[in-house]
């Protein structure tokens, strides 16, 4: 790889392909962008470079035809010539893959193999990770795994108390997500706050549509929210986060709900979504908690609620908290948000600075609170940059091996 190399990241979904191109050691992306849609009659490629804007209509094309006019794009603004690896996020690792690695056939196979964990994500991975292989097959392409920073997780943290064979024939254990996002922000946390590398402990919320919260005990990821799957743990847009199996069995029983169904309710039509009844975006909800709609401002205090509690159980996790810090869409951007869940941690000795918190949003980060030990800080996340960086790695490390 030369010096002026670029990264291109690509992370798959089953109806989107959401990409960022990116300079070796550059932490801003020279172009980004997402393909939506895909399959339907509406789909569409946006790129963004700078402040500029382009839309490709892909008239119902797939992820091969978005891959193809991001591949022209390329072409016709003179980059792809420069891109030398494909970094690739993958949702699930399960416990074969503990890292990022260079994707091969046999890779692609135990990856499948696995797929029956993440049905939602994987399949769609696997595909993107395919086509791109086959569209640009001359540069080595790196699987970077959402689970992998939580494969430190020991069995008291990862196991459920259920009859062991399931975990031993099925593999159902707790795996964690949003592990390049947790990953990123705690090494941030450590050069930013100046942390001991060697010797801290650190509670990260990662707050976005998605969200989850990681104890991570020098680097080390020693506990997390999410579990099998990403929908246990903290409140989400539409996910539930945690909730009684009990209550499922009665919803079944009751309601006379299916497997599909009760799948259907608590991914989709639950969490800020399904408590508010209007929507599951932290903007609109705190506009609408401030005009008095009720089931708004339910929506924020179990959100806040449930994400106190978890901070506060993740913080046993280390021997020692030096920091809580808030990532993500809300924690970047909410300071409504970040000030409940605060005003709830004192017991572990945060105080929060308001005039700080009410500065860090719109891109501004920093420390939020008045208190030394723990501090609170809000910290930008950044998946991409991470991918970029372990795919360069890895890519680095092969070319010897690849040059003999
Ligand atoms: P994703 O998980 O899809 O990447 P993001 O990290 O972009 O999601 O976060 C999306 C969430 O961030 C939404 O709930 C959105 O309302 C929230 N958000 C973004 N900006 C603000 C803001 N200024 N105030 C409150 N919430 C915000």
């Amino acid at each position: 790889m030369h010096n002026n190399s670029l990264i291109l990241v690509i992370n798959c979904g089953s109806s989107s392909l959401k990409f960022a191109l990116l300079a070796e050691g550059k932490r801003t992306p020279i172009l980004s962008g997402v393909a939506e849609n895909l399959g339907q009659p509406e789909s569409r490629l946006s790129i963004r470079q700078t402040s500029d804007k382009t839309l490709v209509g892909l008239e119902g094309g797939d992820h091969r035809a978005a891959l193809a006019a991001l591949l022209t794009t390329l072409r016709q603004r003179e980059l792809l010539g420069s891109v030398a690896a494909v970094g690739h996020r993958v949702a699930h690792g399960g416990e074969r893959f503990t890292g990022s690695m260079l994707a091969s056939d046999t890779v692609l196979e135990d990856l499948e193999a696995i797929s029956h964990l993440a049905p939602l994500h994987n399949p769609a991975n696997i595909l993107g990770i395919r086509i791109a292989r086959e569209t640009l097959p001359d540069v080595p392409h790196v699987l970077v795994f959402d689970t992998a920073f939580h494969s430190s997780l020991a069995p008291s943290a990862y196991r459920y108390a259920i009859p062991s064979e399931f975990y031993e024939k099925a593999g159902v254990r707790r795996y964690g997500f949003h592990g390049t996002s947790h990953r990123f922000v705690a090494n941030e946390a450590v050069a930013q706050l100046d942390l001991d590398p060697e010797d801290h402990g650190i509670v990260v919320a990662h707050l976005g549509n998605g969200a989850s919260a990681t104890a991570v005990h020098d680097g080390k990821s020693v506990d997390t929210t999410m579990g099998l799957t990403p929908l246990e743990g903290l409140v989400m847009g539409t996910r539930s986060g945690d909730i009684d199996a009990g209550a499922l069995f009665h919803i079944a029983r009751e309601v006379g709900y299916s497997l599909d169904e009760l799948d259907t309710m608590l991914n989709r039509r639950s969490g800020l979504l399904g408590l508010s009844g209007l929507s599951n975006d932290c903007r609109t909800l705190e506009s609408a908690a401030a005009e008095g709609h009720a089931g708004a401002q339910l929506a924020l205090d179990v959100f806040v609620h449930r994400l106190a509690r978890y901070i506060g159980a993740l913080a046993m996790a280390v021997p020692r908290l030096d920091a809580v810090v808030f990532t993500g869409g809300i924690g970047e951007n909410s300071s409504y948000v970040r000030a409940k869940t605060m005003a709830r941690l004192g017991p572990l000795g945060l105080m929060l600075d308001a005039a700080e918190n009410e500065r860090m949003v719109g891109g501004r980060c920093g420390i939020i609170s008045s208190s030394l030990v723990p501090m609170a800080a809000v910290i930008a996340t950044n998946e991409e940059w991470l991918i970029a960086s372990d795919t360069s790695a890895i890519v680095r490390r092969a070319e010897p091996m690849h040059a003999s």
